[in-house]
């Protein structure tokens, strides 16, 4: 499919049959299996200054937390006798983090025998492979949107050039690539959505998230709209159809804005979902987007989970 092809179909009356042959090329490709992936979200500290988000450095109305190496361990732990099989550690980009604190806690956690997702940010070459010799399997780093220009004027501390780069790095590390973008950004077109689900084919992602921008009342798009939940899903469907094999979660953001669509979108492509098990305090303080929080019980959180999926007609994992 090319750039024409992308936009039109986005654009369909009827969307009906584009998402049936997305459930299809998913069963076929990557069965009926839905992984669940456990988040710590271990640092809100951050340097940037993304425009859209909760947790940017201009943001003075949060507390900001940075969990210890062995808090960090130990609820990878329990995640992983909860029967999670992949920790996902994500956070802002915080100078403390350094190369060998976040190895050890990468080597302890392999040691459990879960696989770990890396999601802190633009790392440099070097820090990249040293986390790769550490044990890291995946990284996760989402381009947030191909437009170059729109993503000048959301990241005043970084160019879309530099990201890409990282992603291109990650890849030839051997890492297994995440990348993925925002529905719903101002400014943002159907074109910009194409040239998005292009992009994570150029970049030979095996993960994709993708779900709708939500606007955060301490950030500088407050009053801008949030991302449509059917056109999210049509991204979703779509980079499917792009990326048969990918691993393509049902984001968060799209449950906040609607918990039903968000159980709609696994019979639209995706086929993972990430579960938060951040700490209590930490939780409350990892605010990217608004959102209604509720008390972490790891193992009940899972099972419930488990459940749904099940409801689905799906098999967790
Ligand atoms: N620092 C890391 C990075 O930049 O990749 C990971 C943390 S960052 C908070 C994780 C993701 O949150 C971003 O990739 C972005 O897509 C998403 N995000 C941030 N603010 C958002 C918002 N207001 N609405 C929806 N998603 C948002």
């Amino acid at each position: 499919m090319d750039k024409n092809e992308l936009v039109r179909l986005l654009a369909l009356e009827d969307f009906g049959p584009v998402y049936e042959r997305a459930d299809q090329v998913r069963r076929e490709n990557v069965g009926d299996e839905v992984q669940i992936r456990a988040i710590i979200e271990f640092s809100n500290i951050c340097g940037r200054k993304c425009r859209y988000c909760g947790i940017n450095s201009t943001n003075k109305s949060i507390i900001r937390y940075r969990m210890s190496p062995e808090e960090i361990v130990e609820t990878a732990r329990q995640a992983v006798s909860a029967g999670y099989r992949t920790i996902v550690l994500q956070s802002g980009e915080d100078p403390c983090f350094h190369k060998e604190t976040m190895g050890q806690i990468v080597k302890a956690i392999k040691q459990m025998g879960a696989a770990v997702t890396l999601s802190c940010g633009e790392l440099t070459s070097s820090e990249l492979a040293y986390l790769k010799e550490c044990g890291a399997d995946r990284y996760l780093l989402k381009h947030e949107t191909a437009d170059p220009i729109l993503y000048r004027k959301l990241h005043p501390c970084g160019t879309l050039e530099d990201r890409i780069e990282c992603l291109r790095t990650i890849d030839r590390l051997g890492y297994e690539t995440g990348s993925g973008f925002m529905i719903g950004l101002p400014g943002q077109s159907l074109k910009t959505i194409a040239d998005d689900l292009l992009l994570l084919k150029q970049l030979h992602c095996k993960m994709a998230g993708i779900g709708p921008f939500i606007p955060h009342p301490d950030t500088p798009l407050w009053n801008e709209k949030e991302g449509s939940p059917e056109l999210t899903k049509r991204a979703v469907a779509l980079a499917r159809l792009v990326l048969p094999k990918a691993n393509l979660p049902v984001t968060t953001s799209l449950g906040v804005i609607n918990q039903k669509e968000k159980e709609n979108a696994f019979a639209c492509g995706a086929n993972v979902i990430m579960k938060k098990v951040t700490p209590d305090p930490y939780k409350e303080a990892y605010q990217i987007y608004p959102a209604k929080l509720e008390k972490t019980d790891i193992q009940k959180d899972r099972n419930l989970l488990e459940e749904q999926i099940r409801g689905l007609g799906r098999i967790p994992l």
